[in-house]
């Protein structure tokens, strides 16, 4: 895992924890506990629960763990972020989930949401282990756009999807021979925010 310092506390955190603030005198890095509590005297927010959530493990419909990472964000007065997602590597990779909510709303109801949003990703599969290979199992998928790192060039230059299906990368290529296998067929293509819910 890779690891770096906040500017503000001194503590060593993962790099994925390090959120790069602007102001006027500089750019700073900042950890999430450092980054809210700075946001929330910022914009007066007083009672703001800045605690560190421990990790939640959701068991999927095959049996299998899924531990998640969460993380909540303070984006205005109005405005927290809170997003879940398992590590590979160190590194998010696999399943991940955002929901928006209410910063006075208590942590405890909204990690419920959060929960029950996860659940119910977790109970559906849409691909599975064919003769063929990895297949689209029914007439639907649903999943997560990424940049596909291992092609040429940095973050910003990646032309390439990754899908995260089932929690799992496939590579734009994979993607395209899945769908081979309805040649001729229809589809239908639709965009959901990452913090609205794909199955409502
Ligand atoms: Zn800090």
């Amino acid at each position: 895992m890779n690891l770096a310092n906040c500017d503000r506390c001194g503590k060593q955190v993962a790099n994925h924890e390090l959120i790069s603030y602007t102001l006027a005198s500089g750019s700073l890095e900042l950890c999430t506990q450092c980054f809210n509590a700075d946001v929330a005297e910022r914009f007066g927010v007083d009672d703001f629960d800045n605690n560190v959530i421990d990790p939640i493990s959701i068991v999927d419909a095959a049996g299998d763990s899924h531990t998640f990472h969460v993380q909540t964000r303070l984006m205005g007065p109005e405005m927290v972020v809170l997003e879940a997602f398992e590590l590979a590597n160190g590194a998010p990779g696999g399943y991940r989930f955002q929901m928006i909510a209410e910063p006075d709303e208590e942590r405890f109801s909204q990690l419920g949401r959060l929960v029950q949003k996860i659940r119910r990703t977790l109970t559906t599969r849409y691909l599975e282990n064919s003769e063929l290979g990895l297949q689209i199992k029914d007439m639907e998928v649903r999943g997560h756009i990424e940049a596909d790192m291992s092609e040429e060039g940095n973050l910003f230059e990646s032309r390439v999807p990754m899908l995260t299906i089932d929690g799992r990368d496939i590579s734009w290529e994979e993607f395209g021979n899945m769908l081979m296998a309805f040649e001729g067929f229809q589809f239908q293509l639709k965009l959901v925010d990452p913090g609205d819910d794909v199955n409502s």
